[in-house]
């Protein structure tokens, strides 16, 4: 048999199950299949806790990378309008609606700078990406949390009963981050027709591109709706593999744009990211290619879970929220100790940890070392 990501997976899958209280690492290596990379002390960490692309940026874009390397000595000229046309073209929008950041980060800190401040709330989902809700605590802004709903949506209802006229902003994550969940467009869109009038709406698509083809999910990028309020923002961080070059971008109108680019670090975005970025976005097949092969992790680590009998939510994302039906106390100093990290729970969440999708090495380490876990009570 051929020995391909899917079937040693699979390996430890059968281990788990058919060999109770047998290590399934041990049933591999007595097949004669290679051993899974072991985190001894001193060996490189497997790093499942920040939603990155393991498997790194297209062999393109390293090769930009590597050739651009000789202009490092110099700030970033022409080359920001080279980016921003591009993506204005991509997104059938003008050039002056681009903004770009030093990551979507500064999209999403600039957003806070704008639009919110301590009479100006901001309105998030809970649990989401805490990005908006540190820089509000930071800066004495109000921030009113609404809870999920039970199927882990945007609970736009409960959201818009607490949407006001002291309202600055409302942050919609989607997919979800930490969920890895999906708000259907529709009811989004109800959503922002209801918000009091100049509120403005961040909607965060840093996960777009793994989201399969879903009647629910539409890009508000790719499909934007008649509205002034509402800033997307998109990141270069993740399916294209960029996250340390700190790039990301964000389309809105002409108005909105203005006023974020004010706030912008100047030079933040160097010049090594913005020629990376055009390399991406010139590289059309990776990011297809990259987010079938999510697709594919994805369901081979829900196989793992089911295997294992453990609980996960479905994700739409290059991460998994998992219940490891025992206390995360016991889970998260047993995988740090073994050199394997994942994102530790949050208080609106405190059963989970939510684990990165890495390469198949990765997951093999991070199920090996799952499967040392002393069997434990279970705790629901
Ligand atoms: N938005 C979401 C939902 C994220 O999960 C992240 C990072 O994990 C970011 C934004 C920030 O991404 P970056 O600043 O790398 O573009």
């Amino acid at each position: 048999m051929p020995i391909t990501r899917r079937n040693l997976l699979h390996g430890i899958a059968a281990g788990a199950v058919i060999a109770a209280g047998a290590r399934p690492v041990a049933a591999i290596a007595a097949s004669g299949m290679p051993q899974p990379f072991r985190g001894a002390p001193g060996s490189a960490p497997t790093l499942l806790n920040r939603n990155e692309n393991g498997y790194g940026p297209s062999e393109k874009i390293k090769a930009i990378i590597r050739e651009a390397a000789s202009v490092s000595s110099r700030y970033p000229r022409g080359d920001y309008d080279v980016l921003r046309n591009t993506l204005a073209d991509l997104h059938k929008v003008k050039p002056e609606q681009i903004v770009l950041g030093v990551g979507s980060s500064e999209i999403l800190r600039m957003a806070g700078a704008a639009y919110l401040g301590p009479n100006k709330k901001l309105l998030v989902p809970n649990p989401t990406y805490p990005s908006l809700v540190n820089y509000a605590e930071a800066n004495g802004v109000p921030v009113v949390k609404v809870p999920l709903t039970r199927t882990s949506e945007h609970d736009t209802d409960a959201m818009l009963a607490k949407a006001d006229s002291a309202t600055g902003l409302v942050y919609l994550c989607n997919p979800n981050n930490p969920t890895g969940t999906l708000t259907p467009r529709k009811t989004l869109e109800v959503l922002i027709s209801k918000l009091p009038a100049g509120v403005i709406i961040v909607i965060d698509e840093a996960y777009h591109h793994y989201v399969s083809a879903t009647a629910a999910y539409r890009s508000f990028q790719d499909f934007p709706l008649d509205e002034p309020r509402i800033i997307v923002a998109r990141t270069f961080s993740k399916i294209y593999g960029l996250a340390g070059l700190r790039i990301g971008y964000s389309v809105s109108s002409r108005e909105v744009a203005t006023r974020l680019s004010a706030l912008r670090l100047q030079n933040g975005v160097t010049i090594l990211s913005v020629k990376a970025a055009i390399a991406a976005l010139e590289d059309t097949a990776y990011p297809h290619m990259a987010a079938k092969r999510n697709s594919d992790d994805r369901q081979e680590f829900m196989n793992q879970v089911n295997a294992r009998m453990l609980r996960a939510i479905d994700s739409h994302a290059n991460f998994v929220l998992l219940n490891p039906l025992r206390p995360v106390s016991e889970v998260l100093p047993h995988l740090e100790k073994n050199n394997v990290f994942v994102a530790p729970p949050i208080p609106a969440m405190d059963k989970y940890i939510r684990v990165s999708l890495g390469t198949p090495p990765e997951m093999q380490e991070f199920w090996r070392v799952w499967d040392l876990l002393p069997p434990g009570k279970m705790a629901m």
